[in-house]
């Protein structure tokens, strides 16, 4: 049996790790030029006019709800199957949430499932939907974007699992990010994401005017103007310091240039999936992908019925671990969590509780081999009976 497989890993290699000393022998170790020179390759990587390099994914979303003004009294939709910062942004900046519920087979908020939270909002002021492209999979993004212009919400898409994701709208391709439908879309660099700088995170966008406060917020709301005194900062607003240091754009900036060798490797071990779990369908299926999205998959999901199955999920996960292959469940749904419980009561989003009762996601990072695939797939057959 070769080494343990995560459910995810990072890919560092050597010109990474020379990319990182060189940063680290110059003179910036906080802001310099890096950063700047990583945001420029960002925005023209995903078609965007700007991109705003931040010390992780939540502040990337919390500057978001900053930059357009969301605050107390105004309400944000996210949908419940997600990581718990695209709600908690909301709550950061004292606005409240309301959970959409998702489609079972894909986990994403569709137009049908944000029409129904849309409907029971009332009296509050709709200030941001935050869809999710789970997985790597695009939401319905000039639906969803004509639904939040009618509600007079701004769109922030929450894009850490879609870096490399394309999708075709209306006869024209859109990778992910570049801000088309969305006033903002938000990347995490958490090492098992598509890229790693270990933490990280960046904002894309096509307002200059959302990019120039985003920035401004990024750095504790100070200005410096030239021609003042050489000491002189002035603070507007209030901001906070979610900089990223000069070091980890350095490990970004190396990472990028590798972007469409790990999307295409991801692409590769996806299909080697699809063809090999073809073979046990229906009892595991891949998670269900829109016709409009063309994923680089970042999480390999797959949906077992267990109960039909008469097996725990946890069996299942245990006799995976037992022979080297980790897997994880992406995930518990947001409404559930006793914050939210506590404060708003249990909303009633069955789509999120089938999506998560039948939930598993598997092995995918690039260095993985078609053999680790075939591993994977044959202990869940195993397992399976
Ligand atoms: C990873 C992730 C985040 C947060 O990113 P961090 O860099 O870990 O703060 C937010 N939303 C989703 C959907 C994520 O997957």
């Amino acid at each position: 049996m070769s080494g343990f497989l995560p459910y995810g890993r990072q890919t560092i290699e050597d010109d990474d790790i020379a990319a990182v000393a060189e940063a680290l022998r110059g003179d910036f170790l906080t802001t310099g030029p890096t950063v700047e020179a990583f945001e420029t390759a960002f925005a023209q990587k995903v078609g965007a006019q700007h991109a705003i390099a931040v010390s992780n994914g939540t502040a990337t979303l919390h500057l978001a709800m900053m930059a357009l003004g969301v605050g107390e009294g105004d309400v944000c939709v996210a949908p419940s199957v997600t990581f718990l910062a695209t709600a908690n942004c909301a709550r950061y900046v004292g606005a409240e949430v309301v959970f959409a519920d998702v489609d079972p087979d894909s986990g994403l908020m569709t137009p049908d499932t944000l029409g129904r939270a849309l409907s029971g909002i009332r009296g509050k002021p709709v200030k941001a939907i935050l869809p999710v492209h789970l997985r790597g999979d695009i939401c319905d993004l000039p639906a969803l974007k004509a639904m939040a212009s009618a509600s007079g919400a701004a769109l922030v898409e929450d894009a850490p699992h879609a870096l490399g994701s394309v999708g075709t709208f209306n006869g024209v391709t859109h990778p992910v990010g570049d801000g088309a439908y969305s006033s903002f879309a938000s990347f995490s660099f958490h090492p098992v994401k598509t890229l790693a700088t270990g933490e990280g995170g960046m904002l894309t966008t096509n307002d200059g005017e959302l990019a120039a406060k985003a920035r401004l917020l990024r750095s504790h709301g100070m200005v410096r103007q030239p021609g003042r005194d050489p000491w002189w900062y002035e603070m507007p607003e209030l901001g906070f310091n979610y900089r990223i240091p000069d070091v980890l754009c350095a490990l970004g900036l190396s990472q990028l240039a590798k972007l469409d060798r790990f999307v295409a490797r991801r692409r590769a071990l996806t299909a080697l999936y699809a063809k090999l779990l073809a073979e046990r369908a229906p009892r595991v299926r891949l998670a269900s992908s829109p016709a409009h999205s063309d994923p680089a998959l970042h999480l390999l999901t797959v949906l077992i019925d267990f109960e039909a199955e008469g097996l725990s999920r946890r069996t299942v996960v245990d006799s995976l671990k037992s022979q080297g292959i980790g897997t994880q469940v992406h995930y518990i749904p947001v409404h559930r969590q006793p914050y939210y419980v506590n404060r708003q009561g249990l909303a009633d989003l069955p789509g999120a509780d089938t999506w998560y009762a039948r939930c598993l996601t598997l092995p995918l990072y690039p260095a993985m081999t078609d053999g680790d695939v075939e591993r994977v797939v044959g202990a869940l057959a195993a397992i399976l009976g």
